[in-house]
This record gives C-alpha cells, sequence and structure tokens, in this order.
C-alpha cells in the first residue's frame, strides 16, 4: 500500500507543496515546530534513509539544500536545522526546521497551530525564492 506521503505526492492527500522535480518533492509539514518547517522526500517510496542508494541520497540532500536556503530568506532563524527521525511515517523524509536553540529541534514540544492562510502564505513566500 502506498504510503501517506506518496499518496500526498499523487495528489490524492492535499499538501502545501513548496517544489518538486521527477525524483523528490517538498511540502510544509501539517504540525510544525516552526513556520516554514517543511518536509522534503524522494518520490521512490524507501523507509529508511541509510538504505537509501548512495546517488538517490545524494540527490534528496541537494534538494533539501535548495529548500533550505529558500526557507532562510523567508523565516528569520538562526540557521536551518536539518534532521531525520521517520518513527512515524515510513518514507524517508528530512525535516528543515528553522532554529534559533538546539530546543527549537525537540520534537516533544507543543507544534504550532498555524491557519491554512498562515501555512499557504508561508508556502507561496518560500517558493518565490526558488
Ligand atoms: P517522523 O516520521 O519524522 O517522526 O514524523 C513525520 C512527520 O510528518 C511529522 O512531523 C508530521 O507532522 C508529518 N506528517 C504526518 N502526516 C502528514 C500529512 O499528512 N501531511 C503533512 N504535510 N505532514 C504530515
Amino acid at each position: 500500500m502506498a504510503t501517506i506521503f506518496t499518496r500526498i505526492v499523487q495528489g490524492e492527500i492535499p499538501c502545501y507543496k513548496i517544489a518538486e522535480d521527477d525524483s523528490y518533492f517538498a511540502f510544509l509539514d501539517i504540525n510544525p515546530l516552526a513556520k516554514g518547517h517543511t518536509l522534503v522526500i524522494p518520490k521512490k517510496e524507501n523507509d529508511y534513509i541509510l538504505k537509501m542508494e548512495d546517488a538517490d541520497l545524494s540527490g534528496l540532500i541537494l534538494f533539501a539544500k535548495k529548500i533550505g536556503l529558500a526557507i532562510e530568506k523567508v523565516v528569520p532563524c538562526k540557521r536551518i536545522g536539518l534532521t531525520v527521525i521517520g518513527l512515524e511515517v515510513p518514507h524517508t523524509h528530512i525535516h528543515l526546521i528553522p532554529i534559533n536553540a538546539i530546543s527549537d529541534m525537540e520534537f516533544s514540544r507543543p507544534k504550532l497551530k498555524l491557519t491554512n492562510e498562515e501555512l499557504a502564505e508561508i508556502c507561496e513566500r518560500i517558493k518565490s525564492e526558488l
């Protein structure tokens, strides 16, 4: 069965899409730790990043780099934190999170409650920097 992220890529489940190419896809996390919290995924399903083919993994990192630099231009922060957890969704994804302190990467913190309008606005602003 397709993962929830594959269903997002295929347009079956809506998302705030930042960018895609033939192999990769970036979209806003639905439960963000910070404004601009984005997930970057390979379109090819793979549960565990360390099991990706080297070329696919390299491409994923380069795609994430481009998206992260665009987020940085839009969201005031010290830098973009990158992390991979993958305990919830079995489809490799890199979290890109604007951070000012290490605690900003703490996933047990309460998530932001952003309106659809706020998510749409941040999505458009990031896209405009690509
Ligand atoms: P992880 O697998 O890295 O522990 O967490 C999965 C991440 O995916 C979480 O941050 C969660 O908010 C996000 N997520 C789960 N389901 C959806 C969804 O349907 N849409 C979006 N945009 N994000 C999701």
